[in-house]
């Protein structure tokens, strides 16, 4: 038909008899390789090892876990202040998600996030999410009088959902919200390979109102153009280059220092992650008093409805710089 297709092959090894003595066990062995090596990004191979069927084994468990994750209530939303630094005053929070799994283990968003992507589970529930959290904002926007905004991960592949603007806008104005209640973080590596859909998705979001922020900032494959060509508002600078390093290793406080250089000269908003200790923040504070501050010098991420206890009675967290 005049297409020119791509043919790559995916190859998983099992050596006999160390993998297996029976044609069985030896099948099973080469296809979780087999499964490995097309999860490692295809077209290469993979030799199965007694740690990859455990490995496999509890990715599968998590997948089995977290369909029911949701209609089981397992699902918590934590917020982290963001903090400006000239005033010391709470901004807004920053939304990620916790799993208790059975109510009990905790399991880390770094652990299931990349499962729920991989199942097609990251939209239902950043659904669930961005709707919960918006409740929370409206009554806290409500009682504390201030205007407190949140910010949203989102996974790339939900960019690529038509209906993600839909589904922000239609949980704000559920609340009583606009757009400019929310920060919606992407990560680098979800902005690069040039996706024209990507960018036409940001540039909708942008066009509507919401705040678009690049996470983990100097840890992907630098993008600098895309900072100009997209409607970008801020630059989260990954914890990696603060939290142990600044202000005593001359090299990081160099690397910090152009990167908050190129957010002034491209007029980006900063905010700076990790921020774990008084010195850091006050140092952060001296070279741009209008970045905002994370970390667990202020506070680490806590329940929703612990929050409530606090600005529920009109109450601000105080920090102290
Ligand atoms: P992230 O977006 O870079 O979130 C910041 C992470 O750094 C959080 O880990 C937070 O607890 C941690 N952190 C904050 N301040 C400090 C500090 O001062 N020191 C140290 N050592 N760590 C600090 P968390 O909550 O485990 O989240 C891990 C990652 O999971 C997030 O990284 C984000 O990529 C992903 N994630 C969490 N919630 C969501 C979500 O709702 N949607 C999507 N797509 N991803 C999410
Ligand atoms: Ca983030
Ligand atoms: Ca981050």
């Amino acid at each position: 038909g005049g297409y020119v297709l791509k043919i790559t092959a995916s190859i998983g090894i099992a050596l006999s008899p160390r993998d297996g003595g029976q044609a069985d066990g030896l099948m099973q062995a080469g296809d979780l390789a087999l499964i490995s090596a097309k999860r490692g990004g295809r077209d290469q191979y993979a030799v199965y090892t007694p740690a990859l069927s455990e490995r496999i084994a509890r990715r599968f468990g998590i997948e089995q876990g977290l369909r029911r994750a949701l209609e089981k209530n397992e699902l918590e939303v934590y917020m982290q202040p963001l903090v400006e630094a000239g005033s010391a005053q709470l901004r807004g929070f920053e939304c990620l998600l916790r799993w208790k799994r059975d109510g009990q283990t905790m399991i880390s968003p770094a652990d299931f996030i990349p499962v729920a992507e991989e199942i097609g589970l990251i939209e239902p529930i950043t659904t669930w999410l961005v709707g919960e959290a918006c409740k929370h904002l409206a009554s806290w926007r409500r009682a504390t009088r201030r205007e407190l905004f949140l910010s949203i991960n989102l996974s790339p592949r939900h960019l690529l959902r038509e209906d993600l603007p839909h589904m922000l806008l239609g949980a704000l104005r559920n609340n009583g919200l606009d757009a400019s209640a929310l920060m919606l973080e992407l990560t680098e590596s979800g902005l690069v390979g040039g996706l024209e859909l990507v960018r036409e998705r940001i540039q909708q979001l942008a066009i509507s109102g919401f705040q678009i922020a690049v996470d983990d900032f100097g840890t992907g494959h630098s993008t600098l153009g895309m900072l100009i060509e997209l409607p970008i508002d801020k630059l989260k600078i990954d914890q990696s280059f603060v939290r142990d390093r600044i202000p005593h290793d001359p090299e990081a406080v160099k690397v910090l220092d152009a990167m908050l250089a190129l957010a002034r000269e491209l007029q980006l908003h900063v905010v700076v992650e990790g921020v774990e200790t008084a010195e850091q923040a006050r140092f952060i504070r001296t070279r741009n008093p209008q970045a905002m501050l994370q970390g667990y010098y202020f506070d680490r991420p806590t329940s929703a409805y612990t929050w409530d206890g606090l600005l529920l009675d009109g109450s601000l967290p105080q920090y102290e710089l």
